[in-house]
């Protein structure tokens, strides 16, 4: 049996319990998710102890019923074993995310987020950092040690960059342009996206793609202004004219698909809102990433309701009919969340 869209809707939203090791620590990306093939689809779930859904014995249970459908536990990692030579565990380094996605936060740290008045409200960037399991800043050669290794070791067939943002003009992006040219003269071929604010110099996106960059994310999470000012108060400074310049620009250098955006469903934007957002977001060549908003610990929401799942669902299939009607497929990202799709129910629809 397969996945369907209102199961892996609800899925997002209410998570699993589990009785298998599938946890992993908070990193970039959605924290504390559980890392599974579910029907034969690299998936995220959320662990919840109190979600009527349960993995147990490699199956998906509903209040105890057996739902059919085969759930595979991602492996630990043959590399998170591994040191360098200074002593950093690789496990602090980058994260297995998927079976296959090796990602890092190579500045955990951000300048919107030690004020509450400007802290994106759904965000925990530090949190791992605060728990001692990952370090402030990556080197170049600490990520192309970890990629060599995650690639020869576990098969990782590709790389997430984010960053926190810097004060500094490129906020942050020149470091990370440095860190993907020393991935790639590690690990030739190896495709690897970049997450990043838009830079105040956007000629930086052109040293990102020539560094060896496959993909760039920039994400906005809501095009509504109302939305973003009262979600992303620090983020929301930076206008939606500045974004849709940085788009056009990323999409010019990496390509058409080449370019994404975290949309998160759940945030109070009207749904047609949304989609008819994503619709503009895909007719320039920038691929929707549409994304249950989750409340997490440690967040300043962390006690906000996550979205029905029926909104998860209707907002997913439209955005996953506009990207059909585009022949935009998460997949041609090369890298990057939208290739990887375990965080958002799209892959179940088609995107
Ligand atoms: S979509 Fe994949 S790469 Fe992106 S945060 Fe989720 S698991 Fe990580």
């Amino acid at each position: 049996m397969t996945t369907d869209l209102a199961l892996r809707a609800d899925l997002a939203v209410r998570g699993v319990r589990v009785d298998a090791p599938v946890r992993r620590r908070s990193g970039a990306g959605p924290s504390d998710d559980g890392h599974v093939f579910l029907g034969g689809i690299g998936t995220a779930l959320p662990i919840s102890s109190s979600s009527p859904y349960e993995i147990t014995g490699g199956r998906l249970l509903l209040d105890g019923a057996d739902l059919g459908l085969d759930v595979e536990p991602v492996r630990r990692p043959a590399f998170y074993d591994l040191v360098t030579d200074d002593g950093v565990p690789f496990e602090q380094l980058a994260r297995l995310h998927g079976s296959d996605v090796l990602a890092t936060t190579v500045v955990q740290t951000c300048m919107r987020y030690a004020d509450e008045a400007t802290r994106c409200r759904f965000c925990a960037i530090t949190a791992s950092l605060d728990a001692g399991a990952t370090t402030a800043v990556k080197t170049p050669a600490q990520l192309a040690a970890v990629a060599e290794a995650a690639v020869r070791l576990d098969g990782v067939r590709q790389m997430v960059l984010t960053t926190g943002t810097s004060t500094a003009p490129d906020r942050g992006a020149r470091h990370l342009a440095r860190c993907v040219r020393a991935v790639t003269e590690a690990v030739p071929g190896l495709p690897v996206q970049v997450q990043c604010e838009p830079p105040g110099d956007l000629a930086v996106l052109t040293e990102l793609r020539e560094a060896g960059a496959t993909a760039i994310g920039i994400h906005v999470e809501s095009m509504d202004d109302a939305v973003r000012a009262r979600w992303t108060p620090g983020k929301a400074t930076v206008p939606m004219a500045d974004y849709w310049s940085a788009w056009h620009e990323a999409v010019r250098v990496f390509g058409r698909n080449r370019v994404s955006t975290y949309l998160l469903v759940g945030l109070g934007e009207h749904p047609d809102e949304l989609v008819a957002g994503a619709a503009e977001l895909v007719a320039a060549g920038v691929y929707p990433f549409v994304v249950p908003f989750r409340p997490l610990a440690g967040t300043l929401e962390a006690s906000h309701p996550p979205p029905p799942a029926t909104l998860v669902a209707d907002v997913t299939a439209r955005v996953a009919a506009v990207l059909a009607a585009a022949g935009m497929r998460g997949a041609e990202q090369g890298a990057g969340c939208a290739a990887c799709g375990a965080c958002s129910a799209l892959p179940v629809a088609g995107g």
